[in-house]
């Protein structure tokens, strides 16, 4: 990616500009010890340890535009059995490592809340036999903001449900009609109110390049989310993927995808503005797997399986950018200092940071050298 094209006012350490969450974010302590009442996952704590079950397509009353989730998710239309699901928990339970917590059961890739009743209890039973033995710590869903009503939340609350994630996707009603989303922005605040009330610890996910949308919309997206205090939210760049209706909108030349580098510069963008509200960002870009890897899934679109790495590698390009002053400008090396866990991000993947500030400043040489008073978003230069 090329320096020039980036701007913005990043300065060398992100921590001035990230506050601390919000205490208006913070919750009554519930009845129900798995709802937390406070942002669930602080840069601090350990990394919760997911248990993914997908549910493709299943629950959805409507067809998004962009949604393939079978190939999304390489996961088959049919839904696993109980017997099946439970080998499938077994078996990802043996690769939880002591530092990961909490440990949750999460049903993604499909419409939780929109599957009847009795599939609801049949899932949520299946979950809770792990969280009555001590091996799972609590339960998450995926699901359309549409969903989440009384009656909903008096069936998930009968289980150890702690977390409920919304695909908001945009907070433009014309963006989500063209994305044939079959729901507004008004059911996202909506939906987010009654989540507050019943303490659950709210996901959203959003994502960029919606047909319809631009940067300032999807921006205007971003901070109304982040007007609703949710507790994370993942961001997702809008994908070709193959047997979608979006993908022939692409062939007929209705619809163009963002680029890579407008793609990574613009959730940039947004993760700053979240990281300015004391929001985590749990996810940038799409879980990599062999599906998406395989061109005849993904037909265009800003989709890379390090697309995270990327956005941290260009906010640290613009931190370094700032950081070096004239008198830096004119050495002929300099050396950069970063939290070792940084390191590779201000390298930048292959090392394009480097050549570009080697291009942009003409130095001879850059060094990376780690520094453990830095914390992993700081850096200063030598
Ligand atoms: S994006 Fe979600 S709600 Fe839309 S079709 Fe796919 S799984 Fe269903």
């Amino acid at each position: 990616m090329n320096a020039k094209k980036r701007h913005g006012s990043i300065n060398q350490t992100l921590n001035s500009q990230i506050q601390q969450p919000k205490t208006s974010n913070q919750r009554q302590v519930s009845n129900n010890q798995h709802r937390a009442p406070n942002n669930q996952y602080p840069a601090s704590s350990p990394r919760p340890f997911i248990i993914p079950i997908f549910i493709p397509h299943a629950g959805c009353p409507h067809h998004c535009i962009f949604c393939n989730q079978v190939s999304i998710t390489g996961a088959k239309q049919k839904m696993a059995t109980p017997a099946e699901l439970r080998i499938q928990i077994r078996e990802f339970l043996k690769y939880k490592r002591e530092n990961r917590k909490p440990v949750q059961i999460a049903f993604f890739g499909g419409n939780f809340l929109g599957l009847k009743s009795e599939e609801i209890k049949s899932l949520l039973e299946l979950a809770a036999e792990f969280v009555r033995d001590g091996q799972v710590d609590s339960i998450r869903c995926s699901t359309r903001p549409d969903t989440i009503n009384e009656r909903s939340l008096g069936l998930i609350m009968e289980y150890p449900v702690s977390t409920v994630e919304l695909g908001v996707q945009s907070m433009n009603d014309h963006v989500l009609a063209l994305a044939g989303r079959g729901h507004s922005a008004t059911d996202t605040v909506h939906a987010v109110e009654r989540l507050k009330e019943k303490h659950f610890s709210i996901g959203l996910q959003m994502m960029v390049g919606l047909p319809g949308d631009d940067d300032t919309g999807a921006l205007t997206t971003a901070q109304r989310i982040a007007d609703l205090g949710p507790d994370f939210v993942r961001i997702y760049p809008t994908l070709v993927v193959a047997n979608s209706r979006l993908a022939e909108w692409y062939k007929s030349g209705d619809y163009a995808p963002l680029s890579l580098d407008e793609g990574v510069t613009l959730v940039k963008k947004i993760y700053l503005k979240f990281k300015k509200a004391g929001i985590d960002v749990i996810r940038m870009g799409l879980q990599a797997s062999e599906d998406l890897e395989d061109r005849t899934t993904v037909l265009a679109g800003p989709h890379h399986p390090a697309f995270g790495h990327l956005v941290h590698s260009e906010i640290f390009l613009d931190m370094a950018i700032s950081a070096i002053d004239p008198a830096n400008a004119i050495k002929e090396t300099l050396t950069i200092f970063v939290n070792a866990r940084s390191i590779s991000k201000m390298r930048g993947l292959n090392n394009s940071n480097i050549k570009s500030l080697k291009e942009q400043f003409h130095f001879q040489s850059i060094t990376v050298l780690p520094d453990s008073a830095l914390a992993v978003e700081e850096l200063k230069v030598g």
